[in-house]
């Protein structure tokens, strides 16, 4: 209610006229503009060419801003070109109308924001905060590291710590996100930003991403990848070209990434088997399967951890086990090698600059969970002042 009441009031008690945001007419040329507008087209014409090219350079949709006085005159106009410039038209002292290319004036703010899920953390944040630039940011850092989804319940929090220009009241520009945190079912997951300007997890970058998930649930590995193995039934050394799994009978399988079903049939060695192409070019192969699950077939597309058949010895296989493939191509690479992918870490000086940086950004994010912090509203009072041209700095209007 207060907030409101102010936009009302404030532009009539700063100058007795009146303030329109406008948004940038797409397609239409500067010197139109002037004329339906009614300003004379030497506004433009007294410019020199590098300034009058930058009208060109109107970004799509800006937002723009006009002062009328109480007569209903236009006394200013501010049209932003980037980030840091605008065309600022306006009524000079004389009587006339000039324009000249003034730094924008905004303010900037470094905040810590409390969002509590309600729908994705993309529309949550964009609710919150009105920019679509920090919920873009938010989904780029975690992108990989949590599915949104599933899994999280209403009100799981997400902590936000950012630096964010103002101008005329909203986010405007590209904010710098310095760290951010998400608890999805109790389970924390943070991002810094380290001083290379580039994200990091808690461990600064030494992670193991997981691009597969295990074939079965509780896995317990009983013979590892190999190129030579003595085969117990064979009574010959034969390479080992996949993983086994020791599980019961029936034991459910589970594609271990999303994909499409290429191969489900048998064959003389793995017995009832199932390849899965992934769009990552590897495809992964389930061998000795007592059935397949119904539904199962070639062609069928599957989904990470969707269950695919159920373990048997069928083939040549000494007992109930799942023998477990990944191929690059025809070859047979080691899947326990794809299923975990390490990263290099920060090492000496560096990882101990980050760890500051990951340490004062802990505490911020335990302070924010308990005091859960609303964005403010801001107001850019200064938009409302005129842009003294000489000097570029703004003044009262
Ligand atoms: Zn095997």
């Amino acid at each position: 209610m207060g907030r409101f009441f102010a936009l009302l009031l404030l532009p009539i008690l700063l100058f007795g006229g009146s303030m329109k945001p406008f948004k940038w007419n797409d397609g239409e040329s500067f010197l139109t503009f002037l004329e339906r507008k009614k300003l004379p087209l030497s506004v433009y014409y007294n410019l020199d060419k590098e300034d009058q090219k930058l009208t060109e350079d109107i970004p799509y949709s800006a937002n723009c801003q006009m002062m009328l006085d109480e007569k209903k005159r236009i006394r200013q106009i501010l049209i932003p070109v980037n980030d840091e410039l605008q065309l600022q038209i306006y009524f000079t002292p004389k009587k006339r109308y000039e324009m000249k290319v003034v730094p924008i004036v905004s303010q900037q703010y470094t905040e810590t924001l409390y969002v509590p899920i309600k729908t994705l953390p993309y529309d949550d944040i964009l609710k919150t905060t009105g920019s679509k630039n920090l919920a873009s940011e938010f989904v780029k850092m975690f992108k990989g590291k949590v599915d949104f989804r599933k899994g999280f319940k209403v009100g799981d929090p997400i902590i936000l710590v950012y630096t964010q220009k103002y101008r005329l009241g909203k986010p405007f520009s590209m904010p710098e996100v310095h760290g951010a945190m998400v608890e999805i079912n109790g389970k924390r997951v943070t991002v810094y930003r380290h001083s290379d300007g580039r994200f990091y997890d808690e461990k600064g970058g030494q992670y193991e991403k997981f691009l597969f998930k295990a074939p079965v649930q509780r896995p317990r590995i009983t013979s590892r990848f190999t190129k030579s193995r003595y085969h117990p039934i064979l009574h010959r050394y034969r390479a080992h070209l996949g993983v086994d799994f020791g599980a019961r009978p029936g034991t459910p399988i589970l594609a271990t990434g999303d994909g499409r079903v290429v191969f489900a049939g048998f064959s003389r060695g793995y017995g009832k088997t199932i390849k899965i192409r992934h769009s990552n070019g590897l495809t992964s192969l389930y061998a000795h399967q007592k059935s397949f699950r119904s539904g199962i077939h070639n062609g069928s597309r599957v989904k990470q951890g969707e269950v695919i058949g159920y373990v048997g010895s069928s083939g040549l296989s000494s007992g109930p086990h799942l023998h477990f493939g990944m191929y690059a191509g025809s070859s047979a690479i080691d899947p326990m090698s794809v299923m975990k992918k390490k990263i290099e870490g920060f090492t000496g000086k560096e990882r101990k600059a980050f760890l500051a940086i990951r340490d004062k950004m802990d505490k911020v994010f335990k302070k924010a969970l308990k005091t859960k912090p609303v964005r403010k509203p801001y107001f850019d009072f200064k938009e409302t002042y005129y842009v003294d041209s000489e000097t570029f700095k703004p003044k009262p209007f």
